[in-house]
């Protein structure tokens, strides 16, 4: 037997017990004639004693473990004298009697201690090392946790788990995908999925009215703190639904999740329509643990003489509580310039500060009286010592900016409570989004999302407004301010399909070649239909108030896509190259 316990498990009430423990050396300290070492597992640390005077030769086999060996230690559980309360085994230490080495250890490139010295690169390079890591364990302990919460709800709630292939088709809609060469069908390729979308409606088809499955996704996109190129959603899609229905699932879903892993009960989630978040927050996804809802100022601030305003689409702002004293012309200035960069690109800030002995300070009080601006106060609700942050533009650009600004304020100035959650649905998506570049529309969504009903007759219209302005049964979960997740009822009809695909720019033989096999599904009795996916790994990360997706998976890419563990992305051999016609295409090319 390796180990009687585990190193999380000893106690007082074990005293007197010869127990065996197996696990990682921590860290190891000499006190004259006493050796202490801290041995470490996933459960936790325990504190080994060896002593030089009752037995020189193991005290001295001791001295020589390096940081990470992996030991074996026979024993009895005694009580310490100077106990440790910050440890769940503190009360108790064993004395060694019998020691095996089972493993040396090269000495680490980075300190495994709960805040380690490695730099990125050089831990994703050792990803074993740095999993030994507490917070990483935690990490990776929770999502298994999440996964099989997830997997136990679904199953109660009648879902069955259906896998879907990875090696799939490529299609131009969405983004870019991943491919794979077929060496069977030389100057073929496979795709990897972007998501199960069209094998889960298919299933619906099918027959199998609850489907869901904890699935890897690959997205070929740039990436950022929040991106994988591989990620996992738990995919979900149910027949006989309407919107209702889906949503109440998963708000379900949620809220055991909640429960169940954090022990936190979540009230009903809140709902905003998608045009309602736009103009209050400026997002769809708006961060609602804090508040500074957007007011717009178009009546009260046009016509009196200043340009920037008189020509704007939108005048628009949000107030900031009780930091009007404490923001100095620097601040501004700074903010400014913040709002300035590129990445926001606004063309400049305007601000009203209501000082806390009454006085009205602005940057542009050179063209509204103080009476003028405070009525600009009493729509934003603001009192002595708060301050007005306005932008103006053109108003989606705006909207944007100001939202940007929004968060920035709440968090340099605090308003963000850790440990609070705040979800929210946002539903009646637009079901079309105009796309600059191609000057054609896109699917919000995905092209397989149904119109309002009430909207459908609007898909004939060539007039680029009365598109816009379709509704579909689309929903996003969002959760301080991140989308978990986004759904929508399908559209089960060949010819509603057809219309939407030639809504979006598909000729019919497009349409026909990419999703002939779905659209010819649906003329074989397809139920109506819906469902929804949730980001699994940035639902872990927020649900611990993490910004990155990174540390909840097991083996993640860097910012450049690599695997540095494998080293992946990597040449293939000439033979491979030949095998799977890459050569010939080399040749033709
Ligand atoms: N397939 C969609 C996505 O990956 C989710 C859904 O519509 O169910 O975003």
């Amino acid at each position: 037997m390796y180990r009687t316990h585990n190193c999380g498990e000893l106690r007082i009430s074990h005293v007197g017990e010869t127990v065996t423990l197996a696990g990682w050396v921590q860290i190891g300290r000499d006190f004259g004639g006493l050796t202490f070492i801290d041995l470490r597992d996933r459960y936790g640390i325990t504190q080994l004693v060896f002593n030089m005077d009752e037995n020189p030769e193991l005290a001295e086999q001791a001295r020589k473990l390096g940081r990470e060996f992996v030991i074996q230690a026979i024993g009895v559980v005694r009580e310490r004298s100077n106990k440790n309360p910050n440890r769940a085994t503190g009360d108790i230490e064993i004395e060694v009697t019998r020691l095996t080495i089972l493993n040396g250890s090269k000495t680490p490139p980075f300190t495994i201690e709960d805040e380690s010295d490695g730099g990125d690169d050089l831990r994703m390079k050792y990803r074993y090392l740095d999993l030994r890591r507490k917070p990483l364990q935690k990490k990776i302990i929770f999502r298994s946790q999440l996964a099989i919460e997830s997997r136990k709800y679904l199953a109660e709630n009648g879902f069955l788990e259906i896998e879907t292939p990875y090696l799939i088709k490529s299609t131009p809609e969405g983004a870019r995908d991943f491919v794979v060469p077929s060496r069977m069908n030389p100057g073929q390729f496979y795709a990897l999925p972007q998501s199960p979308q069209t094998f889960k409606q298919i299933l619906m088809v099918a027959g199998m009215d609850k489907y869901f499955q904890i699935v890897r996704c690959f997205r070929d996109e740039d990436l950022r703190a929040d991106r994988q190129p591989e990620f996992t959603q738990i995919d979900c899609e149910m027949a006989f639904v309407h919107q209702e229905d889906i949503l109440n699932t998963f708000e379900g879903l949620t809220k055991a999740l909640f429960k169940k892993t954090l022990g936190i009960e979540l009230d009903d989630f809140p709902r905003m329509s998608y045009d309602e978040a736009m103009k209050l927050y400026g997002s769809d996804k708006p961060d609602l643990r804090f508040g500074m809802v957007f007011s717009e100022l178009n009546d009260l601030a046009k016509g009196h003489g200043f340009g920037v305003f008189d020509e704007a689409e939108l005048v628009v702002g949000i107030c900031l509580k009780g930091q009007a004293d404490n923001m100095s012309n620097k601040d501004f200035k700074k903010l400014t310039e913040w709002l300035k960069r590129p990445q926001i690109g606004a063309k400049g800030l305007v601000y009203v500060k209501f000082q806390g002995d009454g006085s009205i300070k602005s940057s542009v009080g050179k063209f509204y009286s103080d009476e003028q601006l405070k009525t600009w106060g009493d729509r934003m609700g603001a009192e002595a010592g708060d301050v007005l942050f306005i932008l103006s533009g053109e108003a989606e650009k705006t909207r944007n900016q100001l939202s940007s600004l929004r968060l920035e304020l709440g968090n340099r100035y605090g308003l963000i409570k850790e440990g609070d959650f705040k979800p929210l649905w946002v539903v009646d998506f637009p079901l079309l989004e105009w796309d600059e570049e191609s000057g054609r529309y896109h699917a919000m969504h995905h092209p397989f999302t149904s119109p309002k009903k009430e909207d459908i007759p609007k898909m004939e219209s060539s007039d680029k407004k009365v598109l816009g302005a379709i509704r579909a049964d689309a929903y996003d979960l969002v959760l301080n301010g991140s989308e978990i997740g986004g759904g929508s009822i399908r559209i089960h009809d060949r010819a509603l399909q057809e219309r939407n695909f030639k809504l979006l720019g598909f000729t019919d033989e497009e349409a026909e070649a990419q999703f002939g096999f779905l659209m010819g599904a649906f003329e074989y009795g397809a139920p109506p239909h819906g469902g929804i996916a949730f980001g699994f790994d940035r639902l872990a990360a927020v649900m611990n108030g993490s910004a990155s997706i990174r540390d909840f998976i097991a083996f993640p890419k860097n910012n450049q896509g690599r695997d540095m563990m494998i080293d992946a992305p990597a040449p293939i051999s000439e033979e491979q190259k030949e095998e799977l016609a890459i050569k010939t295409i080399e040749k033709l090319n």
